[in-house]
């Protein structure tokens, strides 16, 4: 069979490298090696564990065009956000190294019958499964976490990032980290669930698609593991006749066709007041069809191919199931001619109530827009998909922002600003958008153990 592990430039279609997926002994060489280096690694003092999280830091920055380049290659996006990328891993290395030491600082507890101490322990192999949309952003974001507790990381990244995967885990060596702290294995399936079940391996984290969500999800269950899961989303991006309309537009722009739209925080939904909608359109509108589309390692491209030419006959259908279901389109809706993954950047409004698509993640650049009655109707429309990632609401109305603070139903609702991830917050959703948080305090205490020390 094809190998499962390679590159392919989707800007081009070239087909530039494979790599054999990792063998049994490999397999069980890292399992032990991780066991191992857990050993060492959770006795290492926490001011050497943040030394070691600044060095990788160092290492990311050192040759963070290198890094770009292979993200550029090997998934499409532009050069500039590929490098923004890698820089903003540097800085959450350093955040976790900065706060750590804190987070994790042992508690006590007033207890009227002795002496209660709670501190933060290390629980062992971390195993990850991650995927190719930011493909160093997603394995910094929990490994830095992981690493400063004293876990130690085993990844499985996605089968077209394969060289990000190997350069994260040389960046790791070259920071010095001790053998078997972080590794990276090209693993199959059927790997992955055994890896799962071995028992040196503590916990799993996924970020993905909510079918490998529910896979890993319930070989973690099995094996009672704990295990976080960072799923996909249908943000709403909702306007308000307050709201700054310049500022609304540009973030429905960016928040929508960063990453070609390849983002489980995307605007994937807008949605406006009627009040304000014909201007909002008109500037909407105007800006989409003005984003230049292209070579991603062009100066000039704000968007780049989808990853792969799977992905972009897979949002060309989704388009024409909206189309079939009554959407209106206003602008796009194709494929680009020529080689590569491009699709137009698009519109689609007037999608009916109880159009399938409405439920629907699209992870393309494709922009779904309402109209809204009021604040009802645009907390009614926010909350009728299965998904509950993240929310940006626009407006200058303090009533209205209490409103959709308290009733949006997600893990994230962010004011005049769009939905990003920082090391500081949490980072999650409710509903099927996944399970657990990262970044923060919060991403941290997924997994460390809790443990009680009681003296009377
Ligand atoms: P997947 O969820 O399939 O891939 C993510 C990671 O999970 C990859 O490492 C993949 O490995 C692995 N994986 C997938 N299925 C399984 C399984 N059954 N058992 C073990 N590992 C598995 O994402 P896709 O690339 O297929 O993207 C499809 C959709 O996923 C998108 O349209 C979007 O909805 C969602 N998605 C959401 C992301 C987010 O940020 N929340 C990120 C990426 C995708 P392999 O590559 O080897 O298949």
């Amino acid at each position: 069979r094809q190998p499962l592990y390679r590159t392919i430039n989707p800007a081009t279609g070239a087909h530039l490298a494979s790599f054999e997926d990792a063998d049994p002994a490999a397999v069980e060489a890292a399992l032990s090696a991780g066991s191992r280096a857990f050993d060492a690694w959770r006795g290492t003092p926490i001011a050497a564990r943040a030394q070691a999280l600044e060095r990788l830091a160092d290492q990311l920055e050192r040759h963070a065009d290198d890094h770009a380049r292979l993200i550029t290659l090997e998934m499409g996006k532009p050069l500039a956000a590929a490098r923004a990328e890698v820089l903003k891993c540097a800085a959450n290395c350093r955040w976790y190294a900065a706060h750590g030491a804190a987070m994790l600082a042992p508690e006590t507890v007033p207890h009227p019958a002795g002496h209660a101490e709670v501190r933060h322990e290390p629980i062992g192999i971390v195993f990850a499964v991650m995927p190719w949309n930011f493909p160093y952003w997603q394995v910094v974001r929990f490994l830095a976490p992981a690493l400063m507790a004293g876990n130690v990381v085993l990844l499985k990244h996605a089968s077209n990032t394969p060289q990000c995967a190997a350069a994260l885990e040389r960046a790791g060596i070259d920071a010095g980290l001790p053998q078997g702290v972080f590794q990276n294995l090209y693993l199959t399936r059927d790997q992955v669930a055994r890896v799962i079940e071995d028992s040196r391996v503590a916990a799993v984290t996924l970020t993905g698609s909510e079918g490998a969500g529910i896979s890993v999800g319930a070989a973690s269950g099995r094996a009672l593991k704990p295990c976080v899961l960072e799923l996909g989303g249908s943000d709403p991006l909702i306007v308000m006749p307050s709201a700054d309309l310049d500022r609304a537009v540009a973030a429905a722009v960016t928040g929508r066709f960063q990453n070609s739209g390849q983002s489980c925080v995307c605007a994937k939904r807008i949605l406006v007041h009627r009040d304000i909608y014909p201007q909002f359109r008109a500037a909407f509108v105007t800006a989409v069809e003005a984003l230049r589309v292209g070579d991603p390692t062009d100066s000039s491209t704000e968007l780049g191919p989808l990853s792969s030419d799977a992905a972009r006959d897979e949002i060309a259908g989704q388009v024409a199931q909206a189309l079939a279901e009554g959407a209106t389109l206003v602008t796009g809706g194709q494929a680009l001619p020529g080689p590569g993954a491009f699709y137009a950047p698009t519109i689609l409004e007037g999608l009916p109530e109880g159009a399938a698509t409405r439920r629907e993640e699209l992870f393309g650049p494709v922009a779904l827009v309402f109209e809204v009655a009021n604040v009802d109707d645009a907390i009614r429309v926010a909350n009728e998909t299965p998904f509950g990632l993240g929310s940006s609401v626009w407006t200058q109305d303090a009533g209205e922002r209490a409103r959709f603070a308290a009733d949006l139903a997600c893990g994230m609702t962010f004011f005049n600003a769009n939905t990003v991830s920082d090391p500081a917050l949490p980072f999650g959703g409710t509903k099927r958008s996944g399970i657990g948080r990262e970044l923060g305090r919060w991403g941290m205490m997924e997994f460390v153990n809790v443990r009680l020390v009681f003296t009377a």
